[in-house]
């Protein structure tokens, strides 16, 4: 039987928590080597020792993830080709905006049938349009990649509270599968929809939504605008995914990629860091608020905005996204944070 060996590719807040929770299982599964080799962009901290370093020393990231241990299992490599050289199962979890750089790195240098999963919340916006995380992994890497989406808060998941998540897989069920005997824990249940594209955006356009959410939190708004801003949010997320990729199921919104991870974005980072703008009347960018609060955490809701906004500008759909137009030109200082309810007497009727 073959026998498999995994690396990630990513080592931020949910990069170590996954690949804490991966290793849990690798140890335990005998169709997995028990190592999995963790690739850390590095830095230096400020006692002045390298990050990858104190991770391998200390079993922990204390810039991360601090006070958690991930596992005797878990070795941090700096060596981006070092770290991916045996694996034949790649977990990609970056920030969405260095993938593609980190993908060019790697062409060439994996192993003949490796395979991959994304857990990254982004798309990139390209010449001929919009291309999802998952396709420019595969694409540029030739190789087939899966998505993993779904309510999992990194912080929560690293001290095994209950969730769950879903995979998105297009055709092959068995890889996607092997996938989710990978993730899948007691406190970590897995299920898998052969809907990739469906199970990304939602992941994807959620941090959107979590955004307008925030704003609403720093306007003093209350429940029942931001239930409504969530609710007009989840209806744009569908219809924009269904006219980007008509194979996008309704049924995929009712997973834990759709409706749980908009409810547990209220404890996420793009709501906090939203909020924190609206109160300071949009004086202050979410650049500096990011640095200052996330402390090397990134954001992935503004850049994706833009990048959805260059999508509906191109396509002459803007008109038919008020809610995620909106949060974009507020972004950009375009619009005040007020006016993230304001356009809700013309909302047009999207099925
Ligand atoms: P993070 O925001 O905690 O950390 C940022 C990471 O980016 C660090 O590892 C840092 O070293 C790295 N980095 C900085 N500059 C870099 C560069 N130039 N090249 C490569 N790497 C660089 O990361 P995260 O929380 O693990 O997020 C990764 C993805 O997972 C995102 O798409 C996010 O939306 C998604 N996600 C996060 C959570 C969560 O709770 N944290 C949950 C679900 C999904
Ligand atoms: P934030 O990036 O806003 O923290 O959201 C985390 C997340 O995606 C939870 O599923």
């Amino acid at each position: 039987h073959a026998k498999y060996r995994v690396a990630v590719i990513g080592s931020g807040n949910w990069g170590s928590v996954a690949s804490r929770l991966i290793a849990s299982n690798t140890a335990k599964l005998p169709s997995f080597y028990d190592e999995v080799r963790m690739w850390v962009f590095e830095e230096i901290l400020p006692t002045g020792k390298k990050l990858s370093e104190s991770i391998n020393e200390e079993n922990e990231n204390c810039k991360y993830l601090p006070g958690i241990k991930l596992g005797l299992n878990v070795i941090a490599d700096p060596d981006l080709e070092s770290a991916v050289k045996d694996a034949n199962m790649l977990v990609f979890v970056t920030p969405h905006q260095f993938v593609e750089g980190i993908c060019k790195k790697l062409v060439g240098k994996l192993r003949p049938g490796a395979e991959a999963i994304s857990l990254i919340k982004g798309m990139e916006v390209k010449m001929e349009g919009p291309c999802m995380i998952s396709k420019l992994i595969a694409d540029t890497l030739g190789i087939n990649c899966c998505v993993l989406m779904g309510a999992n808060i990194a912080n929560e998941i690293a001290v095994e509270k209950f969730s769950e998540a879903t995979i998105g897989y297009r055709k092959d069920k068995e890889v996607a599968n092997r996938w989710a005997k990978l993730f899948t824990t007691p406190y970590f249940l897995v299920s898998v929809a052969e809907d990739i594209e469906g199970v990304e955006l939602c992941g994807t356009l959620k941090n959107i939504v979590a955004i307008a959410a925030g704003l609403v939190d720093g306007l003093d708004m209350g429940n029942n605008t931001k239930a409504a801003i969530m609710r007009i949010g989840l209806r744009e997320m569908r219809a924009f995914s269904k006219l980007l990729f008509p194979s996008v199921r309704d049924n995929t919104f009712f997973e834990s990629c759709g409706v749980a991870d908009l409810i547990t974005t209220f404890g996420g980072r793009n709501r906090r860091v939203a909020e924190a703008f609206a109160r300071n009347g949009g004086k202050r960018s979410f650049d500096e608020l990011e640095a200052e609060m996330l402390h090397g955490q990134k954001l992935q809701g503004v850049s994706t905005a833009r990048e959805v906004y260059e999508v509906l500008t191109y396509r002459g759909w803007q008109e038919l996204f008020p809610l995620l137009s909106t949060v974009h030109e507020i972004c950009i200082g375009q619009l005040p944070p007020t006016s993230i309810v304001e356009y809700s007497e013309h909302t047009p009727n999207l099925s």
